[in-house]
C-alpha cells in the first residue's frame, strides 16, 4: 500500500479517477439540457441526485479537486432550491462557473493554468484505415498535437488492442479489411461496449446512401470522405470527446421602471437565464461593450428617448447589428409594433407576458444569434477569429484590463519566407502550414487567451491577465515547438518558423495603439533575423529571444 511506484496501484488509481470523471460528465450533459429548456423542478432534482452521487464516488476514491468541486457545487444547487422563483444573475452565474471548472477537470491538456490534480484523460484515438501507410503518417501528425494515436493492420490486431483498452475515440475505414467490412466491425464493436465510443467513419472514396445509413446506424458520429487531415481531423475528435460548454444566455434589458426590468429579471433569471438591467439608456453603448449580451429587451417609452431611437442608435453600430432586439411593452397598436420593428426590432411581446412565452422566444433568439455570430467572426480556413473580430476582442480585453487594472498582452505573428513556401511546395501545402499554425496555437494557448487570423499568414493573440514577460515567455516557446515540426515533403521535409511582436498594454492605450505596437515589434523581429519574439523595447525592456539557427524553410 505504501509502495509509490506499484504500477498495479497506479492502474487501479487511474481506473477510480476515470469513474469519476464518467460521473462528472452525466453531471455536465444535464447541466447542458438545462440550457435548452427551463429549469424544471426533474431536472433540478436529477442535477442534484447526480451531483451527490459525483461527491460519493470522489470521497470514496480520495479525489480531493472534484470532492472540492461538488460540495461547491452541492451548496451552490441548495441555494437555487432555496431560491426558486427568485434566482439571481449572481447565483446563475456562480453555478455555471463551477460547472465549467468540472467540465475542465481531467479532460483537457492543453491548459496550463487549469491543470488539475487529475491525470488528465490522454487516452489514444485509433486508426482503422484501409491504406495503413497512410494510417500510420496520420497517427505521427496526430502526436505533433499532444495526441497519441494508434494504427492497426489488421482486424486481428484492432481486436487485440481493443480487448487491452479501449481508446478515446475511433476513426473507422468503412472498408478496413475488405470492402464494407470496417462498419461491420465498428457495429460489432460497439455492440459489446457498455458506453458507446465516439466513432467516425471515413471512406476514401464517395458513398451511397445505403453506406451512410448504416454508419450511422453503427453510431458514427461523423463521416468523412476524400483524403484525411490530422487537423481537420483532430478538431472533429476534439469536439467528439469534450463536453460541450455552454455558458447561459445573456440579456441586457433596458427599461426606465425599475419594478419591470426587476420582474422580467426574474422570469428569466427562472430560467436559468443571466440578466442586467440598465435604467438609464444614455449608457447603452458602454454597457453592451461591457456585458456583451446575447440579446437585449428593450422598453417601448422611456424619458431620455424611445425604444426605436435607441435601437437605431445600436444598429448604427456594426458590432451590435446582429444582436436580436425585442421589444416589451404595453403598447398595443399593432401599426405602432410593426413601425418599431421596422427599425430594427426582432419581435414585439406585449406585457403583461406569459413567463413561458418570454423565455421560448428570448431562448430561440438567442441560440440563433449565437449560432449565426460563431460563422460571422471565424475565419473559414482556420476557425479562427477573423481580423476584425479579434480586434474588437482586443477592444473589450483593454477596457476590462484597464477598469480591473489587470496586466494584458497582445502579440502578432508572421510565418518566416512564407511565399517560398507557397512558391517552391504550391498553395495548398501552404494552407496546411497555416492551418497547422492556428491548431497549434489552440493547443498551447489558454483557454482565456483569444487567438485570431489577422490576414494571409499572421495571426493575432489577446491574451488576458498576462504580463509582457509571460506572453513572451509563452509564445517563445510555442515559437520554438512550432520549428520543430516537419511537413512531409519532397526532396526534403518542410520547416517553418515565425516572427512575433508583444506588447503589454499601458496607462491609455487603445487597441490600434497596441495592435500598431505589436505590429512595430513583429518588425523589428523580423529584421534581427526572423524566427524570434520580439517585446517592445521602450516600454518594457524584454529582450528577443536567444537566436536559433534558422530551419532551412525550402
Ligand atoms: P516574411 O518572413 O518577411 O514574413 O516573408 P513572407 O514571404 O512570409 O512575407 P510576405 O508578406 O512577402 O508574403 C506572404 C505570402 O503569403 C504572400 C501570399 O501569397 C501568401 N499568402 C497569404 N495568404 C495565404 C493563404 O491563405 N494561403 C496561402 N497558401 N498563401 C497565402
Ligand atoms: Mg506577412
Ligand atoms: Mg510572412
Amino acid at each position: 500500500m505504501t509502495e509509490a511506484a506499484d504500477p498495479s496501484r497506479d492502474r487501479l488509481k487511474h481506473h477510480f479517477a476515470q469513474r469519476v470523471i464518467h460521473q462528472a460528465r452525466q453531471i455536465l450533459e444535464v447541466w447542458q439540457r438545462l440550457q435548452q429548456s427551463e429549469w424544471s423542478a426533474t431536472d433540478m432534482a436529477e442535477l442534484i441526485e447526480a451531483n451527490r452521487r459525483l461527491l460519493r464516488f470522489a470521497e470514496r476514491f480520495e479525489q480531493a479537486e472534484h470532492t472540492q468541486l461538488a460540495t461547491a457545487i452541492d451548496l451552490a444547487l441548495l441555494d437555487v432550491e432555496a431560491n426558486r422563483g427568485q434566482l439571481s444573475s449572481a447565483l446563475i452565474t456562480d453555478l455555471n462557473r463551477l460547472m465549467q471548472r468540472l467540465s475542465r477537470t481531467g479532460l483537457r491538456h492543453g491548459d496550463r493554468l487549469e491543470q488539475t490534480a487529475l491525470p488528465p484523460l490522454r487516452k489514444p484515438i485509433y486508426l482503422a484505415l484501409q491504406d495503413h501507410e497512410r494510417s500510420e503518417r496520420l497517427a505521427r501528425q496526430l502526436e505533433f498535437f499532444g495526441l497519441s494515436a494508434q494504427s492497426f493492420a489488421s482486424i486481428e490486431a484492432f481486436h487485440m488492442t481493443m480487448a487491452e483498452r479501449l481508446p478515446a475515440a475511433v476513426v473507422m475505414d468503412v472498408d478496413f479489411g475488405g470492402a464494407g467490412q470496417g462498419l461491420k466491425l465498428a457495429t460489432r464493436m460497439q455492440e459489446g461496449l457498455e458506453q458507446k465510443l465516439p466513432l467516425l467513419f471515413f471512406s476514401h472514396h464517395e458513398t451511397d446512401t445505403p453506406t451512410r445509413l448504416a454508419a450511422v446506424r453503427a453510431g458514427g458520429e461523423e463521416f468523412l470522405t476524400g483524403t484525411l487531415e490530422a487537423s481537420s481531423l483532430l478538431e472533429k475528435i476534439e469536439i467528439l470527446t469534450r463536453v460541450a460548454q455552454y455558458a447561459p444566455y445573456k440579456v441586457l434589458i433596458i427599461d426606465d421602471s425599475r419594478a419591470q426590468a426587476t420582474h422580467t429579471e426574474r422570469l428569466l433569471n427562472g430560467a436559468g437565464i443571466v440578466t442586467r438591467t440598465l435604467l438609464d439608456p444614455i449608457k447603452t453603448m458602454s454597457e453592451l461593450a461591457d456585458f456583451q449580451p446575447d440579446l437585449i429587451i428593450l422598453d417601448m417609452y422611456m424619458p431620455a428617448c424611445t425604444g426605436t431611437e435607441l435601437a437605431k442608435v445600436i444598429r448604427h453600430n456594426d458590432r451590435y447589428v446582429s444582436v436580436p432586439i425585442i421589444y416589451l411593452s404595453a403598447e398595443d397598436d399593432l401599426d405602432k409594433q410593426l413601425d418599431a420593428m421596422s427599425e430594427g426590432g426582432d419581435d414585439f411581446l406585449t406585457k403583461p407576458i406569459k413567463a413561458r412565452h418570454l423565455i421560448t422566444t428570448v431562448r430561440n433568439r438567442a441560440a440563433r444569434a449565437r449560432n449565426l455570430k460563431a460563422r460571422m467572426v471565424r475565419d473559414s480556413l482556420t476557425g479562427l477569429y477573423n481580423h476584425t473580430h479579434i480586434l474588437q476582442l482586443l477592444e473589450d480585453s483593454s477596457f476590462r484590463a484597464r477598469r480591473e487594472n489587470k496586466p494584458l498582452s497582445f502579440a502578432m505573428l508572421d510565418i518566416d519566407h512564407f511565399k517560398r513556401v507557397n512558391d517552391s511546395h504550391g498553395h495548398p501545402m501552404g494552407d496546411r502550414v497555416i492551418k497547422s499554425l492556428a491548431l497549434f496555437l489552440k493547443q498551447r494557448l489558454r483557454k482565456t487567451d483569444y487567438i485570431g487570423r489577422y490576414g494571409g499568414e499572421e495571426f493575432a493573440v489577446v491574451m488576458p491577465d498576462t504580463d509582457l514577460a509571460d506572453a513572451h515567455g509563452l509564445l517563445d516557446e510555442i515559437r520554438q515547438r512550432f520549428a520543430e515540426i516537419h511537413y512531409p515533403a519532397q526532396p526534403v521535409d518542410l520547416f517553418c518558423t515565425f516572427s512575433a511582436g508583444v506588447v503589454e498594454i499601458a496607462e491609455d492605450d487603445d487597441a490600434l495603439m497596441m495592435a500598431s505596437q505589436a505590429d512595430e515589434a513583429l518588425y523589428r523581429a523580423k529584421k534581427a533575423g526572423r524566427n524570434q519574439v520580439h517585446g517592445l523595447a521602450e516600454r518594457v525592456a524584454a529582450s528577443p529571444s536567444t537566436k536559433h539557427p534558422q530551419p532551412d524553410t525550402v
